[in-house]
């Protein structure tokens, strides 16, 4: 049967708070018999010269082997010669589409109760090509780069997750009025994708006007999509309708089908090693993950165990009002499964 070969996925349990929200993952899936096989991999102390990161080869084959994996934290070591462990990450997976899922935890109160949104960020080009100069003394350039090939490729995957997702809607963000070349190539390419899925709604929303409607009715959206930079700025307002990047999950997709799913917060240096961290936005990462694998029994699960333990409040970490420690509120989630 299907359930006796265990799915390989590769973790990072990271920096900081890291490995205690890491472990809090395992013991939750391991209650939850999620049929998943962990291949546990650390940053090292050393550059590797065949990456020019603390992120080893074989770290990163992992991830290309198996497709799929879990990020913690990572803090970057400082000092010269090296690069940005996520930087690394990004670029040698080639991860193009950060998806980030937005709604309300019932019990968990925020301005709103029903959000229910997906962004879904270009995440290789735009604004943050990297390519800026000084023109003259006072003057200086930046260049946006949009690709037909790169906006495609988001467009794609945004119509194809709201259709495997069950969404109705996807909503293209731009500000094609203005930047008429960059944005105009980016609707382009949304439209012609649009054309291939007749049963989901497309709309395209001005960038402004969109940040006016997420704030005043954030259940105006479905599914968004945007370049790069909205998408940076978008996804932090969205995470901010829900409660802060705390309790927000992330997955990132790259080429060739890899999904590395990671929470956005940090390593957390101030309460790291105390057991006071929050699990909770690694484990929705986790949940995503188990989305894209297409285990949706589980991922339902899970998700639903969080749920009920925050909407009861018995118990809930500190950064949520409450006393708990992780393993006390790990230990309350692995009850509610
Ligand atoms: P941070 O997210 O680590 O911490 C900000 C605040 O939020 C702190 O008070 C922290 O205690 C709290 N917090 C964060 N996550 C929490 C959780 N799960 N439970 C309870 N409280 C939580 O941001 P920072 O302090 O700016 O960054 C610390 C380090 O993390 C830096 O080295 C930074 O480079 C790194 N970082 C990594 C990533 C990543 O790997 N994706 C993202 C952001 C920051």
């Amino acid at each position: 049967s299907a359930a006796s070969t265990p799915i390989r996925a590769t973790l990072f349990p990271g920096d900081g708070i890291g490995p205690e929200i890491a472990e809090s993952i395992k013991t939750i899936f391991r209650a939850a018999e999620v049929p998943i096989e962990w291949e546990e991999h650390y940053v090292g102390d050393q550059v590797d010269p065949r990456t020019q990161s603390f992120l080893t080869w074989e770290s990163l084959e992992s991830v290309r082997r198996n497709k799929v994996g879990l990020k913690g934290p990572m803090a970057t070591p400082i000092g010269k010669g090296h690069r940005s462990l996520n930087l690394t990450l990004r670029k040698e997976l080639n991860l193009y589409a950060n998806v980030r899922p937005c709604y309300s935890l019932p019990g968990y109160k925020t301005r709103y109760d029903d959000v229910n949104l997906i962004t879904i960020r270009e995440n290789t080009e735009g604004e943050y090509s990297g390519l800026e100069h000084q023109v003259v003394r006072g003057v200086v350039e930046s260049l946006k780069i949009i690709t037909r090939q790169a906006s495609l490729r988001v467009a794609e995957y945004a119509f194809h997750y709201a259709k495997t997702h069950g969404r109705e809607r996807v909503s293209a963000i731009h500000k094609a009025n203005i930047m008429q070349k960059t944005d105009g190539l980016f609707l382009k390419c949304c439209r012609e994708v649009a054309e291939k899925y007749p049963e989901i709604t497309y709309e395209e929303v001005v960038i402004d006007n969109c940040c006016m409607m997420l704030v005043k009715n954030p259940t105006l959206f479905d599914v968004l999509v945007m370049p790069n930079l909205y998408g940076d700025i978008i996804s932090d307002l969205c995470a901010g309708l829900i409660g802060g990047l705390g309790l927000t999950p992330s997955c990132n997709i790259g080429e060739g089908g890899i999904a590395l799913a990671e929470a956005v917060h940090g390593s957390a240096p101030d309460i790291a090693g105390k057991n006071l961290a929050n699990p909770t936005a690694l484990l929705l990462s986790a949940v995503t993950m188990l989305r894209h694998l297409e285990l949706h029994d589980k991922a339902d699960r899970i998700q639903d165990a969080i749920l009920n333990t925050i909407a009861e409040g018995k118990y809930r970490t500190a950064d949520l009002g409450g006393t708990s420690t992780t393993t006390d509120f790990t230990k309350a989630i692995c009850d509610h499964l």
